[in-house]
Order: structure tokens, then sequence, then C-alpha cells
């Protein structure tokens, strides 16, 4: 008999044929951590940078790591061969943290362990890692940067690159100084339009297009979804950006703004949803012209505004919102619970980790064995001292009560597992060995510096946390919904607690 899921792929294969689909990749799928039925849905909410707006990471970051450098060398006053030097694209990933303090860039778990880093360019030594052991970082302190917006992960460049310049020319560096320089430098470059004027010059080098777009916003529509876009970008940036991604799209839309029931520019989130800022009115040309307290409307573009407002002028319940965006943390979990919406993640790494953790499967699955066998082994080696202490103290444990069959039964057991004893040792030992050989080849396959995006260890790291708190849903790209229906009733794989995977 046919499984569920072999109905599921004949009817993706139909649709397919048809054209009513795009192609489903392997690794487009819309992956979810909570139940979320999207038939309950009302209203369907964008952000635009790094959701809508994919960029071009090398393109663009290499543009930040420039700007940025020269606005250290303009501002600070830091020697004008740092301007020179050339961004490495591979240097960082998402979700790293700053050191203030000691001027490294490091990996975390979610338990807060530092799990490696980096100097400069260089390895941090095992030890300056394991110091970390005894005073764990606590992120929430201002010692510590957490750079996880993927617009932060060439800062992660520019301020190693600057402690590899200093300390290369014999400086004494001030790291909390030079991380406040950086932090600066990368804010103002997009704070006072000096990135922005040059990627609304030349958009296809600095913004991906994804001819789906507009296919999949509509599909929304069709299904009564009402949508709405919020942006912390103003309304000049926004306006040629979402031009640019939707022009050519289905004819019904006259332009961009006619996909969204709402749009709200500058929306400042996180305060967009903590404080009470009105929304504001703008004109034709960009202009305040009025506040709204009553009622948003098509073809109108607001700026600021507030959670409290929005809700009761759209009419909705927070559990009838749904934000898709690519910082769900900075933009609305620390008030989520407040909100209530429900949210999907954009992650535009994962197709590449999907896709590594395909190519590295039978290492995985090696590794994941080696792991249960070492503790397999490590408990016999356990139980073995146990037997070494019985037989050197038989009285306390009341041996001379048995009958002499049973004594010679047991030493002759005994006798035989302390023989046993150098073999698991030296197994546990090439276990480890290999342990660590499918952990450096799996490493390696994902970052040859940083590991996965998602790990640290066995760990979520600091991003996959995120990831698993507060995304309900999330995908590497917001036309990957055109594989799933409107109403899609998506469902988190059950969980287990460890008693319970224990037959
Ligand atoms: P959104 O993702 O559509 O809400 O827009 C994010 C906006 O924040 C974009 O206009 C970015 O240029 C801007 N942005 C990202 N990082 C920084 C920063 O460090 N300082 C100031 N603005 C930033
Ligand atoms: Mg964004």
């Amino acid at each position: 008999m046919a499984t569920p899921d072999a109905d599921r792929h004949q009817y993706i294969a139909l649709l397919l044929r048809l054209g009513a689909r795009a192609e489903e990749g392997r690794y487009r799928h819309v992956y979810c951590n909570r139940d979320l039925n999207q038939a309950a849905i009302e209203w369907i909410g964008f952000d635009m940078d790094y959701t809508l707006a994919v960029y071009k990471v090398e393109a663009f970051d290499t543009l930040c790591h420039r700007l940025s450098m020269t606005r250290l060398v303009e501002r600070f006053g830091y020697p004008a061969e740092v301007a020179d030097i050339a961004y490495d694209p591979s240097f960082a990933i998402r979700g790293l943290v700053i050191d203030r303090a000691l001027g490294h860039v490091l990996k975390m778990d979610a338990h807060g362990h530092v799990d490696r880093g980096v100097h400069g360019f260089a390895e941090l030594p095992h030890d300056d890692v394991e110091a970390y052991r005894k005073s764990p970082p606590v992120l929430s302190q201002h010692r510590y940067d957490v750079l996880d917006t993927l617009f932060h992960v060439p800062e992660a460049y520019v301020y190693s690159a600057m402690v590899d310049y200093l300390e290369g020319i014999g400086t004494h560096v001030d790291f909390e100084k030079l991380a406040v320089h950086v932090r600066y430098a990368v804010d103002s470059i997009h704070a006072d339009g000096s990135l922005k004027s040059i990627v609304l010059a030349d958009l296809p080098t600095y913004i991906k297009r994804d001819r789906r777009l507009g296919a999949t916003l509509h599909r929304f529509r069709s299904a009564g979804k009402k949508l709405f876009l919020m942006t912390n970008s103003y309304i000049d940036y926004t306006d040629a950006v979402m031009a640019y991604l939707l022009e050519n799209g289905p004819a019904d839309y006259k332009d961009w703004m006619g996909y969204f029931d709402v749009v709200v520019t500058g929306a400042k989130k996180p305060d967009f949803f903590k404080l009470d800022t009105p929304f504001a009115i703008l004109d034709k040309d960009g202009r305040v012209a009025g506040e709204e307290h009553t009622q948003l409307r098509r073809n109108v573009v607001y700026q600021h505004g507030n959670l409290r407002e929005f809700t009761r002028m759209i009419g909705a319940e927070g559990d009838e919102i749904l934000y898709v965006g690519d910082h769900l943390y900075g933009d609305i979990l620390r008030s989520k619970r407040d909100s209530k919406w429900r949210t999907a993640m954009i992650i535009p790494e994962l197709e590449q980790e999907v896709a590594t953790i395909a190519a590295v499967k039978a290492d995985l699955d090696a590794w994941e064995r080696a792991e249960a066998e070492l503790a397999t082994v490590r408990e016999a080696m356990l139980l073995e001292t146990e037997v070494r202490f019985v037989m050197q103290h038989p009285d306390e444990v009341g041996f001379d009560a048995w009958t002499d069959q049973e004594r010679e039964e047991w030493r002759h057991a005994a006798a035989e597992t302390v023989r046993n004893s150098d073999r698991l040792a030296r197994r546990a030992r090439d276990l480890v060995a290999d342990i660590r050989a499918h952990a450096d080849r799996v490493d390696a396959h994902f970052h040859p510096r940083w590991g996965a995006l998602m790990k640290a260890g066995n760990e979520h790291s600091i991003f996959g946390q995120q990831t698993e708190r507060y995304a309900c849903l999330y995908t590497s790209r917001v036309t990957n919904f055109l594989a799933y229906s409107p109403v899609q009733y998506h469902r988190a794989p059950r969980l287990h607690l460890p008693h319970e995977l224990d037959p």
C-alpha cells in the first residue's frame, strides 16, 4: 500500500506537470518547530531586508567592509592602510560573539559554553577557549556583542581584521574602544545612507531577485489572506527595492504596493512592539502629512507606528498574524509574549546547511554510532572497576556467604572481565579518535573555521537556539511557501524527552 508520503509526492508531481507548482527542491522545505495552521492565519506580514530582499552576500558584505574601514580611518584616525585590507567573505558566519574585553570573536553553544574562537585571524588556542569554562560569557553584559543578523556578519571580519592589523604593527589595542568604533562605523554606513545609495545605484549587483515572489504573494492573497509589509527601511529605499523585486509580476498588480493591504516603513522594530509612536501618513513625496489613528488603508505608506494601534486598526488577534522575518529575535521576540504573533523565519544559509547535512550523512551516522558505542564501552569500564573492587574486598559484599561453586563461577567471570579491560581501554581510545575525526570532517564540510551554523559540538549554537525557540516555521526563502497550500497545516515533529526513548 502506498504511504501518505508517496501520495503526497504523486500529487506534487501532477501539479508540477500542470505547471501549478514550482519545483520542490529538497533544500527548500518549510520546517516546523511549533504546529501552525495557515487556515487560522488572517494576516501575513513581511519584513523586507533579508526576508523579501535577500542580499548577494559576497558583493554586499564586501561593500559593507570597504565602507566601514574607510569610516574607521576618516572618523577615528586609524592608519590609512586599513582601508586596503581585503574582505574575506568566508571568514565569519552568523551568530558569532565579540568579546570586547579580550578582542576575541567566539562561537558559543546555547548553554553559554564557548566552542571555539579567533583572535585577529588566528584560531584561539585551546587554553584560551578553556579559560571561558571558569567564567562563561553572560551575553546580556555590555562586554559581549552578539552578531545575530546577516547584516552583522561583516562586522566580525572588520573587528578581527583591525585586531590583526593593529597588533601586527605593535600597537597596544584597547579592544573595548575598538569594538565601539567598529559598531559605530557599521551602524553609521547603514544609517547615513552611504551604503544604501550605492546599492540603489546598482540593485542587481547587490540584491537577488526571485521571479516567483509575485506568484507567492498572489497565492496567499487568492486564498483570502491579507498581507502587510513592515520594514525598518525608510520609504525611498523601500520603494526602489520593492519595485525591483516585484517588477514584471502577475498582471493583476499595477505596482508593488498592490500586493499589500498595509505598508509600514521606518517601523523601528523592536520599538514598534514596545512604544506608542503614532503611525505617520506619508504623502506621494515621502513627506509626513499627518497621523493615522482610525484605519490603515491600502495604497498609503505609513511610517513608524506601534503594535497596539496596529492590531486595533486591522482588527486581528495576535495569533491570527503570521510575521515572516529574518531577525525574529531583534524584531519581535523580546516582546513575543505580548504580541502573540506567529512567526516564520527566513534563513538563506539553510539551503547550503541542509545540502551539507546530506553530504556528510555517512559521517554523521558513523559519528553517532561511535558515540553510542563509546557510552557502552565507558559503562563497561566502570563496571570493571567495580568488579575489581569486589574482588579486593570480598568481605564487604557478603562474598563469604556464597557456596564454593558460586564463588568459583564468579571468580572465573570476574577474571575474564579484568582480562578484557585492556581491550576496552584500547577501544575507548580508538573511538575517541574516531569521533574526533568524524567531527572534524563534518565541521570542515560546513565551515572549516566555525563548523555548522546551528550546532556547536553536540548542542545548538546560539543561532540554532534562536531558531528553535522563536521561529514557529523556518525556511530558506519566502518563495518556498509556494510549494505548500496557503491553508497548509504545518506540524512539528514530536519531541521526546530522553526517558521516552528508553523502552
Ligand atoms: P528590515 O529588515 O526590512 O526591517 O530592515 C532592516 C534595516 O535596518 C535596513 O534598512 C538596514 O540597512 C538597517 N540596518 C541593519 N543593520 C543596521 C545597523 O547596524 N545600524 C543601522 N541600521 C541597520
Ligand atoms: Mg530584516
